[in-house]
């Protein structure tokens, strides 16, 4: 079976989610195949969401059927084999795992498709010739590959028709919506992940875009990141991310400059944000509370948790939620600590004090871990004179990919579509809230969010948030300083019904 050279890193994302032995899991993939099918003439539209569908497919599923328009065809085939150089392309799939696009008649397949900034998807074909959107035809793809991965792996077939608009999270707003120019003016974009490599895949793709981009990661791409990075091929290992991210934005009217820096090495100490709008995807909740308190004008976030996956907005002066806010130690989800003591097996106190003490773990720590993440204490030993911070992220945020054969394993490894979706999101959010007519439209709830990408996509995606009591955004003096920043011109909205 052509398994992708990243396997380790796919079993260790299904297995998180699914708790499949590796056995079972490499026999499913054994069994499925998924078709991608085209009807003729495809539009951009149609183009985009096969073509990240493949991506998506590729970076999983070992045995794929491409058929339809054969130009198309053949692009979505080198497309998948320079992320799988061992994958197998076959004639046919069942309908039931095939992805359709477009025209075609398949019983029981997968419709994605997209106009204007709705993205649907249906049981049967549907041609639209609205206008042309990558963000909405990115989350097409999404929707139709976490559809997929329920019924290979979840044994669930949803045939209720799904619609969601991206402007404001209702069923219809905005499909006949054409826009013709958009400037996001200058942005410090921070972390070229999952997350922001699905951004930066649809914002490459949006014609009417223009603005300065400061790309910032200090990391390179490694093997185990092509398991969900949209952007990767097996000939970007080794490569700096950031200048993936450039030469991706260099065919789009974006200019970027590219940091191979962390947030903290781009800005010289004591020096503040002057970048108006901060746009954030980094692995951990310090960076992001720290680029809130930088003050910039406006937040985009993009985020994904377990099994959940959103974006968030923030003006810091608007009476709603800020980006610190939802990091908040009482504020949505665990804080660092707490999630390193679940993934890691050990108590909530214990894992505090090791946390704040930086003190290597005990043996008997160890053994609980190796316990909890089902390896044995030897595959641990390199992280014997390590903290808890450092195996948490080596181990469980996944930088490092551990031979791990327990079926209890808990893993927080996101699901390819599930970082996509995540970035898709952050994306247009940047969109629509840098455009003045899309930002009067938009959704007002600063969050929007799918808790379980296991379950089908929920009827309502945006969450309200409060303020937090005790965050920066409380506090007068925080508040002036921004007030001294921007000015008065950010007003806060009125809340709709
Ligand atoms: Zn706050």
């Amino acid at each position: 079976m052509a398994l992708a050279p990243f396997y380790e890193r796919v079993y260790g994302a299904l297995g998180g989610h699914l708790a499949i032995s590796r056995e079972s899991l490499e026999s499913v993939l054994g069994r499925v195949t998924v078709g991608i099918q085209l009807g003729s003439k495809p539009n951009d539209n149609e183009i985009w969401i096969g073509s990240l569908a493949t991506n998506l497919v590729a970076r999983i599923y070992p045995k794929i059927a491409i058929t339809g328009d054969t130009e198309v065809r053949n692009e979505y085939k080198a497309l998948a084999k320079s992320i799988n150089p061992d994958i197998e392309f076959v004639d046919q799939a069942n309908a039931t795992t095939t992805i359709g696009i477009g025209e075609g008649n398949l019983k029981d397949g997968i419709y994605p498709s997209a106009s204007g900034w709705v993205a649907k998807l249906e049981g049967g074909p549907r041609t639209w010739n609205g206008p042309k959107n990558p963000y909405s035809s990115g989350v097409a793809a999404c929707l139709a590959c976490a559809e997929l991965f329920r019924r290979v792996f979840v044994g669930s077939t949803s045939n209720n028709e799904v619609a969601v608009s991206l402007l404001n999270f209702d069923k219809v707003t905005g499909a006949e919506n054409k826009y013709s120019k958009v400037d996001i003016g200058d942005v410090a974009f921070v972390g070229i992940g999952a997350v922001g490599n699905a951004a930066l895949w649809a914002l490459s793709r949006d014609g009417a875009v223009q603005g300065n981009v400061d790309l910032i990661d200090a990391e390179l791409v490694e093997l185990s990141n092509l398991q969900r990075y949209v952007l990767t091929s097996n000939a970007d290992i080794g490569k700096p991310k950031v200048d993936l991210a450039k030469a991706v934005l260099s065919g789009s009217k974006i200019k970027s400059v590219p940091h191979k820096l962390n947030l903290e090495e781009y800005l010289h100490p004591g020096e503040t944000l002057e970048t108006p709008t901060l746009v954030i995807s980094v692995d951990n909740v310090d960076a992001r509370r720290a680029g809130q308190a930088l003050l910039p004008k406006m937040v985009i976030n993009g985020w994904t948790g377990e099994q959940a996956l959103g974006a968030s907005w923030h003006v810091f002066s608007r009476n709603a939620a800020c980006l610190a806010c939802l990091y908040h130690p009482h504020g949505v989800g665990l804080s660092a600590i707490e999630q390193a003591a679940k993934a890691l097996g050990l108590a909530v106190d214990r894992a505090a004090q090791l946390w704040v003490t930086k003190q290597p773990l005990s043996s008997d720590d160890l053994k609980v871990v190796s316990h909890a993440l089902g390896v044995s204490e030897h595959e641990l030993a390199p992280w014997k004179r390590k903290s808890l911070g450092d195996i948490y992220t080596d181990v469980v945020c996944g930088a490092v990919p551990l031979n791990v054969k327990g079926v209890s394993r808990v893993e927080m490894v996101p699901l390819a579509h599930q970082s996509a979706l995540a970035g898709i999101f952050m994306a247009a959010e940047l969109i629509k809230r840098s455009h003045p007519k899309l930002s009067k439209i938009a959704q007002d709830e600063p969050l929007v969010s799918w808790d379980n990408i296991l379950q089908p996509p929920p009827a309502i995606w945006g969450k309200p948030r409060a303020r937090e009591p005790g965050c920066i955004c409380g506090d007068k003096d925080y508040q002036n300083v921004y007030k001294a920043k921007w000015g008065s011109a950010v007003k806060p909205r009125s809340r709709r019904g």
